[in-house]
């Protein structure tokens, strides 16, 4: 119990012991919320004799879930961490669908449409009825219909207006072709999932408690399954903080902590208050902005840390020139700290993937290692999907989209308009494009368009790949779905690298690399215990189980693909590479350093974005994820022509204040504040001095760009205020604790 307890503030352990069967722990960032959660899922195994697989825990991404196993596999022991129903909402509800969903008729094999899969869907419908409707919109508002659980039956019902039968009909329209295609959207996973728990509350018999990481971002349908899964017990712990809600555009509901408290009369709410995470300075700065909000009821936080450095805001002449400056000083802070940081220290969190493009090239050229969490997931890039799209093929040969997107990849002369011709016939005749290239390739049925010669040489092609390969799946070939053998296979039938050699001739090697990387991950998502996780499922009686077959394996996979983000890569934390993320994706995450660059109106608040409140907590959240050094930059041109203004979240003169203009100096006193914060090991000083020579030595003639390509172009800017009008720092100005 003790070590269970260990390193927790009073408030926290009260929250990990309470004996009160709804907890609700409220606090702001850093202050041990995810912490708390994981001790008190250790504590009820421990102390209150739960099973693990009787508790389910959701967090919001599956980096939190995988760093909350580690911990919580620290507490309890190795083996009992694997038994927990632990996910993202969505993984949570895709393991019951797996598991119970024949119950409501879904298949086993069911894959999932992403986020593309939807929109190109839509856009095919709206084109087919000439509809006058802009895709993205429609997809959006499909997907808000799904979050608040209306479906296309009760929308059309409800709707009166001749504006919204359009809509009504893409609506059932694209359920209709989901349906026929065994897939599920994301908003299918939450909302199948509470149909079948709805039916069939005995498949959550087992569940002894509930637990919610980043409950402030959760939706209607989320709170939903919450209580259903929660039904049998009632025993529900949440934590959150509505200082960083962000996700309105996913219809979260900030209402659902009060509608809890409703719900739940019972509830108990726990407060703490100390941050463990950032400098004093860090908190200050970051505190100055969100009290920005006056309608936001003032809550203490306390800083544990020192005081530290103070967080830099710089503007800078150009994009191209900011790019560099974070490079600059990514390279000067790392050189001069002498060890005490690495690589993957550093994250440079962006309001919009797109801002990625300077920075990406500018780390390139200086050649420090990095990676992408949102924009081009590693999924995503074209060499990945299309290989992910010839296994959606073998697993789902029905699956119209991708099969239309590899047909003719690598070129078989089959050209677009002869795909077009397939896909309207198919939709005419209500039956899958397979079904028309199988029929015409075993020569048991021409299709009515034309195929040329060529064409149809390809076509019997392609399906001798696809058959070939799903051969693989059959039990007696394999019996445990070798998926290695089953991409080696593919890519070998395909000449996958000789594509590529011939279609990307500069950076081929590169695409090949990440293939086989894609092999690297496919064997380790397969080995990495989600069969284990399957298991954490109880058997219910009178409701049917279903074992794993070899193109389950193949299925999950895919599904885990479509559900994973960067963070997610097996292998992301060890590597030693800069993240670049957007701030979205960065929730519930920590770096000892953290970027913030094109803080101007515009980007953030961004330019569309109707509530300005929830711009600033995104600010707020990318702010609150530093841990010793924070940076935020604007260019004061952000193409040729346009001039940008300071955003308006940072450009008051009380705010300003926060700042140091010139970034931080690290001298040795710093280095040993740096260490404090980051509890590690502090330099010698005869290496921070090694490396200060050093660095004087190589900037001019190593260093990828000179100072002077920095600062020469540096607009003039007036900073105000000199540092000795700075307010006192956050931790100095409330009560201070040191840790
Ligand atoms: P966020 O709102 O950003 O998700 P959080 O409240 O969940 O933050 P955690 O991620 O749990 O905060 O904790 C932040 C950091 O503080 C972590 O590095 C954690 O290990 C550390 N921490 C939490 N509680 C304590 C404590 N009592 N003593 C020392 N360190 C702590
Ligand atoms: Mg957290």
């Amino acid at each position: 119990m003790d070590a269970l307890l260990d390193g927790l503030n009073a408030a926290q352990k009260s929250a990990v012991t309470s004996p009160a069967s709804v907890v609700q722990v409220l606090a702001p960032p850093g202050s041990g919320k995810t912490k708390t959660l994981t001790a008190r899922v250790a504590y009820l195994i421990s102390h209150e004799c739960l099973q693990p697989w009787n508790i389910i825990v959701c967090t919001f991404t599956i980096k939190a879930a995988r760093e909350m196993r580690e911990r919580i596999r620290g507490f309890v022991g190795e083996g009992i961490e694997s038994k927990l129903i632990l996910g993202t909402f969505h993984s949570v509800a895709r393991r019951y669908l797996s598991r119970y969903g024949q119950e409501i008729g879904i298949p086993k094999n069911f894959g999932i449409a992403d986020t593309n899969d939807s929109k190109s869907i839509i856009k095919r419908i709206i084109e087919r009825q000439k509809y006058n409707v802009e895709p993205g919109p429609a997809r959006s508002r499909i997907s808000k219909l799904k979050a608040k659980g209306v479906s296309a039956e009760q929308f059309a019902a409800t709707q009166k207006k001749v504006e919204q039968h359009e809509f009504a009909c893409i609506y059932a329209d694209y359920e209709e072709y989901l349906k026929a295609q065994s897939l599920l959207d994301y908003d299918d996973l939450l909302v199948r999932c509470v149909e079948l728990l709805r039916k069939h509350p005995v498949c959550v018999n087992n569940v002894q408690a509930v637990l919610i990481d980043e409950y402030q971002d959760t939706n209607n349908i989320q709170y939903d399954l919450m209580t259903l899964m929660a039904s049998r017990m009632r025993r529900i712990t949440i934590v959150g903080d509505p200082d960083q809600s962000i996700y309105s555009f996913r219809s979260a509901e900030i209402k659902n902590l009060l509608r809890m408290r409703d719900d739940y009369p019972q509830s108990i709410v726990i407060n703490l208050e100390n941050n463990y995470r950032s400098s004093g300075c860090i908190l200050s700065s970051a505190m100055a902005v969100i009290e920005q909000d006056e309608s936001r009821p003032s809550k203490p936080l306390i800083a544990t840390h020192c005081v530290g450095e103070q967080p830099t805001l710089r503007h800078l002449a150009t994009q191209h020139i900011e790019a560099k400056w974070i490079v600059e000083e990514i390279h000067r802070t790392k050189t001069l700290t002498a060890g005490l940081l690495n690589y993957n220290d550093y994250s440079i969190l962006l309001r919009s993937a797109h801002l990625s493009l300077s920075i990406e090239r500018a780390l390139g050229k200086a050649g420090i290692p990095y990676r992408m969490v949102s924009g081009t997931r590693f999924f995503d890039r074209a060499e990945i999907r299309i290989v992910l799209d010839y296994l959606r093929v073998i697993n789902q040969p029905d699956h119209n989209d991708a099969l239309v997107r590899v047909i003719n990849l690598p070129s078989r002369k089959i050209g677009d308009s002869t795909v077009k011709a397939l896909q309207e016939e198919a939709e005419t005749r209500k039956v899958t494009v397979w079904k028309l290239i199988l029929d015409c390739a075993q020569g048991r049925k021409k299709p009515k368009c034309k195929i040329s010669g060529p064409a149809q040489k390809g076509i019997e092609a392609f399906v001798n790949i696809i058959l070939t390969s799903r051969q693989k799946l059959l039990p007696e070939e394999d019996k445990e779905c070798n998926l290695l053998d089953l991409i080696y296979h593919v890519l070998q039938k395909i000449s996958f690298e000789a594509y590529l050699k011939s279609t990307h001739k500069e950076n081929w090697k590169d695409r090949w690399a990440n293939v086989e990387e894609l092999v690297a991950q496919a064997t380790q998502m397969a080995a990495l215990g989600e069969e284990a996780d399957d298991e954490a499922l109880p058997v219910v009686e009178g409701v049917e189980q279903r074992q794993d077959t070899a193109a389950d394996v193949l299925s999950k996979f895919l599904v885990n693909v479509a559900l994973s983000t960067e963070l997610d890569r097996a292998d992301g934390e060890e590597v030693n590479q800069v993240t670049i993320s957007t701030i979205h994706s960065a929730k519930g995450l920590e770096w000892p350093v953290v970027f913030i660059p094109a803080v101007y109106d515009g980007s953030i608040p961004h330019s569309r974005a109707e509530d300005h409140d929830e711009e600033r907590r995104l600010l707020y959240v990318g702010m609150t994820r530093a841990e010793a050094l924070l940076y935020l930059s604007c260019p004061v041109k952000q193409s040729a022509q346009e001039d940008t203004v300071l955003s308006k979240f940072v450009s008051s003169r009380s705010i300003q204040k926060f700042f140091s203009h010139s970034g931080p100096s690290i001298g040795c006193s710093v280095i040993r504040d740096l260490a404090q914060i980051l509890r590690r090991p502090c330099p010698l000083a005869e290496d921070v001095q090694a490396a200060r020579s050093l660095l004087e030595r190589v900037e001019d003639n190593q260093y990828p760009f000179t100072r002077e390509e920095i600062d020469g172009e540096e607009p003039s800017w007036n900073p105000i205020g000199p540092s000795s009008d700075a307010p006192e720092p956050y931790s100095k100005r409330r009560r201070v604790e040191t840790s």
